[in-house]
């Protein structure tokens, strides 16, 4: 199946076509396979909110895209242009995505057509309990049935909010911690969530580096990201966590950061943390941010040369109009769907490799799995055994010692370190990431009917989707 480059198709038909090129390297029977494309229901829903006197009206959408395992997973997003197809389009996603990772959820998607930049906080949090509240009704918010996550303008506070309203809705359900995730610590949620996605994204990318023949295949040399440059669109949660860390652990270059209010270029790096700090005191923008050049038009820097292009902001960013001039040589989907279908095949022409969203961003899905079963478990990981795992290490470390050999104190006091949440959690998301890459990379060099990582990712997926429903006996 050729790839059609001559004009753009919607978000959620992307997604499909995807779907579709991936069925055509798989034996699964047509009609199951049609099944699993297609979104299961979708809830719309319109409610009044009070606002500074006057009755507003919102509308929002819970979508579920498969049940094969229960709950359905997927986030909930605030956005000023948020539409049912595009919750479709990333319910769909969502699906993929946990089976891709063996996390064990359906996929669903949430929405709410809102500018959350226009609302004081109070404001925020009627409309967010309200719409709560009407998903709460219909059970598209339950810790067995839907569990929404945060996304695009949501965060801890929106997950806050929601899972106090649901606890206030549904007082005896024992579990109502499980309703949602990347909530506060505080409030049930877990270490390492609110980086999650950006440390998987680096995660996903530290092991793309480890596959000399993927590596080769991109054009790139090396073994690591030391020194590789990176351009990065959104400074939010996922880009400003996978910017950050890249910086920082992996001694990579930033050299352009894009906003909605205009990018920053600087070939010798940026300062992560400094545009950061920039952007919280400045409404969110770069704009007046001196140390490196300000492009009123961001967008231009998606096109400048680069290793590593990660869009991070949103979806369709890369499309027509630019794909033939993108110099990156690896594009990193951190962000759901930023290259467009007819992009993609203009972009394999040139020979860019895309590590894709079902992949790439999985990193969020994980962590909120961990904190699932962490608000089921009701202990936090790691209670149980850190002390115990730190006095078995002691003893080693005695029992070394006493052969006579003295071990460095810096090795001494790594070893005598039991895991902490952070640390059990950041190595779970290390391995899901680690060995769903080499899933990917095994199914795209051995089959010659795939072409791009995206094709082998979602391969992997529906297979994984079909077995999970033949195996609860829909099909055959
Ligand atoms: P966010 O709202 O925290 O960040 C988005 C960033 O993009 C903000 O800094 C915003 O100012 C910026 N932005 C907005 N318009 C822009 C424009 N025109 N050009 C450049 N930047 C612009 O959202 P997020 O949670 O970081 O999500 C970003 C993407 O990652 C979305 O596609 C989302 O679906 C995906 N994603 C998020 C998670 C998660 O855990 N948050 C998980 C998986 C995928």
């Amino acid at each position: 199946m050729s790839l059609p480059a001559d004009k753009e198709v919607s978000f959620r038909e992307s997604v499909n076509l995807s779907f579709d090129m991936a069925m055509g390297t798989l034996d699964i029977p047509e009609g199951i396979s049609k099944y699993i494309r297609n979104v299961n229901n979708v809830y719309q829903v319109r409610f009044p909110v009070k606002i500074k006197g006057e009755i507003e009206t919102f509308i929002g959408w819970r979508a579920v895209h498969s049940d094969h395992r229960l709950p359905a997973k997927g986030g909930i997003r605030f956005a000023p242009n948020v539409n049912q197809d595009e919750v479709e389009a990333l319910a769909a996603l969502m699906s993929y995505k946990c089976a891709l990772v063996d996390v064990p959820f359906g996929g669903s998607k949430g929405g709410l057509l809102i500018d959350p930049k226009k609302y004081e906080r109070d404001e925020m949090e009627s409309i967010t309990r309200r719409f709560a509240y009407e998903l709460i009704q219909k059970d598209y918010i339950s810790s067995s049935t839907n569990v929404p996550a945060p996304d695009m303008g949501t965060g801890q506070r929106e997950m806050a909010w929601i899972v106090s309203t649901y606890a206030s809705h549904r007082p005896g359900d024992i579990n109502h911690l499980a309703c949602v995730t990347g909530k506060p610590v505080s409030m049930g949620g877990i270490q390492g969530r609110v980086e999650a996605t950006g440390r998987g994204v680096v995660f996903g990318l530290r092991e793309f580096f480890r596959h000399p023949e993927d590596v080769k295949n991109a054009k790139l040399e090396g073994n690591s990201l030391e020194d590789k440059t990176v351009i990065i669109q959104g400074l939010g949660n996922v880009g400003y966590y996978t910017a950050s860390i890249l910086q920082d652990e992996d001694r990579a270059k930033i050299i352009a950061i894009l906003e909605w209010d205009g990018g920053l270029y600087d070939p010798n790096g940026i300062d992560i943390q400094d545009v950061y700090q920039y952007k919280i005191g400045n409404k969110g923008g770069v704009k007046g941010y001196t140390k490196a050049q300000y492009f009123e038009d961001g967008k231009v820097l998606l096109e400048k040369e680069c290793d590593i292009l990660i869009p991070a902001a949103m979806e369709a960013v890369i499309n027509r109009t630019n794909a033939a001039n993108i110099q990156a040589k690896v594009i990193a989907e951190a962000a759901n769907g930023p290259v467009t279908f007819a992009a993609e095949s203009l972009l394999k022409e040139k020979g860019t490799v895309i590590i894709p969203d079902v992949y790439l961003n999985a990193g969020g899905v994980t962590v909120s799995y961990f904190e699932w079963i962490k608000n089921l478990s009701h202990i936090r990981f790691g209670r149980m055994q850190r002390r115990y795992e730190e006095s078995q290490s002691e003893l080693i470390i005695k029992a070394i010692e006493q052969t006579g050999n003295k071990l460095p104190q810096e090795l001494i006091e790594k070893l005598s370190q039991g895991a902490s949440e952070l640390d059990l959690v950041r190595s779970g998301l290390d391995d899901t990431m680690r060995k769903a890459f080499q899933e990917i990379s095994e199914r795209f060099w051995s089959n010659d009917k795939i072409t791009n990582y995206r094709t082998a990712a979602m391969a992997l997926a529906i297979e994984k989707i079909y077995t999970g429903y033949r195996t609860m006996g829909i099909y055959p």
